[in-house]
C-alpha cells in the first residue's frame, strides 16, 4: 500500500489527484489488474469524474449543498453533520483498472478528492487489488 497526502486548502473543494495516483501506481512497477483507491477520513471522498471542465466539480459541490444544507437541525455536536453526510454520499474508496503499471481512464475521467471540512491535511491510500505479470 501507498499513501498519497493531500492538502486541501478550502473548506470545500473538489481536488483532482490523478496525477499523484499515476505516480504512485508506477512505483508498484508494471502491475495489471486494478487498484482501489481509499479516503481514511469521514468527512472527505473520493470519486471518478470529468476533469476537463471545472463547472463540473462545482456543480457536484452545488448540488451535494443543496441536497444536504449546512442549515438543518443535525443531532451531531461538532457542527460538521453535512459534511459527514455529503462524504457518505460520494463514499470512500473507488477502484480503479490498471495496466502495465498506468492508470485506464476514460477519456474525460479525473480521480477527484472532495474535501466537504477543510482546510486541512488529508490521505488517499492507494492498495493494489489484482496482480498478474505485466
Ligand atoms: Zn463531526
Amino acid at each position: 500500500m501507498k499513501k498519497i497526502t493531500v492538502k486541501t486548502h478550502h473548506e470545500r473543494e473538489l481536488l483532482d489527484i490523478t496525477a499523484q495516483v499515476e505516480k504512485a501506481i508506477r512505483e508498484f512497477g508494471p502491475i495489471t489488474g486494478a487498484c482501489m483507491l481509499y479516503v481514511p477520513h469521514t468527512t472527505a471522498a473520493i470519486t471518478i469524474n470529468e476533469n476537463a471542465d471545472p463547472a463540473v466539480k462545482e456543480d457536484i459541490l452545488n448540488s451535494l449543498t443543496h441536497l444536504v444544507p449546512r442549515s438543518l437541525e443535525y443531532r451531531h455536536v461538532e457542527g460538521n453533520a453535512h459534511a459527514h453526510i455529503q462524504c457518505s454520499l460520494i463514499g470512500h474508496s473507488v477502484c480503479v483498472p490498471v495496466e502495465e503499471g498506468r492508470l485506464r481512464l476514460g477519456t474525460w475521467q479525473g480521480i477527484l478528492f472532495c474535501e466537504f471540512d477543510g482546510s486541512r491535511n488529508r490521505e488517499v491510500w492507494v492498495i493494489p487489488l489484482a496482480q498478474e505479470a505485466a
